[in-house]
């Protein structure tokens, strides 16, 4: 098991959470109506630090602790250019029955893949922080829809190990064994 970056307060008032955080496996509560007031700018700063930081697509508000449906993703070369950078009380909606299996990673279990086979196309509805309370609608494929179904999936307490394939459950119990053992002896 390779060392766990240590989070550094000085650069972000929230620690980056990893497994086994009960953070990570507790469905989050939908974000208030007055979110926008309540909501401290420094909570964006910090997810926006830990997912350059950690080099991640994206990264769920519950993975900095915070228990409430909202995550940030990354703008980068591999997603549309329009794509929202803010998503707040996210739904799926209209998935495809097509489904792909795609190899993914997840920041908070470090050194772990897994093909994860999840509906190719859908549609999300959103509140994006700009339009108050404005539901919004984007259609996702390919990489943009894989990235928000892992987010949406963290919102709901549930990560990539309890996804895995009947056949991969054995492996994915074993690493988070050996990750919650690494964790405590540190
Ligand atoms: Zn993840």
């Amino acid at each position: 098991m390779n060392e766990i970056p240590a989070p550094k307060p000085q650069e972000a008032h929230l620690q980056f959470h990893y497994y086994p955080s009960d953070s990570l496996t507790k469905p989050c509560e939908p974000c208030p109506d007055d979110f926008y007031e309540t909501f401290k700018a420094s909570h964006v700063h910090d997810l926006m630090m830990w997912c350059t930081k950690l080099h991640g697509y994206a990264i769920a508000a519950n993975q900095v602790g915070i228990n409430q449906q909202f995550f940030f993703l990354l703008r980068g070369p591999k997603l549309p250019k329009d794509s929202p950078q803010f998503i707040i009380n996210p739904e799926i909606v209209d998935e495809s029955k097509d489904t792909i299996s795609f190899r993914e990673t997840c920041l908070s279990l470090p050194n772990f893949t897994a093909a994860i086979r999840r509906s190719e196309r859908f549609t999300l509805l959103y509140n994006d922080g700009l339009d108050k309370g404005t539901r919004k609608e984007l259609k996702c494929r390919g990489l943009l829809a894989r990235i928000i179904h892992h987010e949406v999936s963290h919102l709901k307490g549930r990560l990539i190990t309890d996804e895995v394939s009947p056949f991969a459950k054995d492996d994915a119990d074993k690493y988070l064994k050996a990750l919650a053992k690494s964790v405590g002896q540190q």
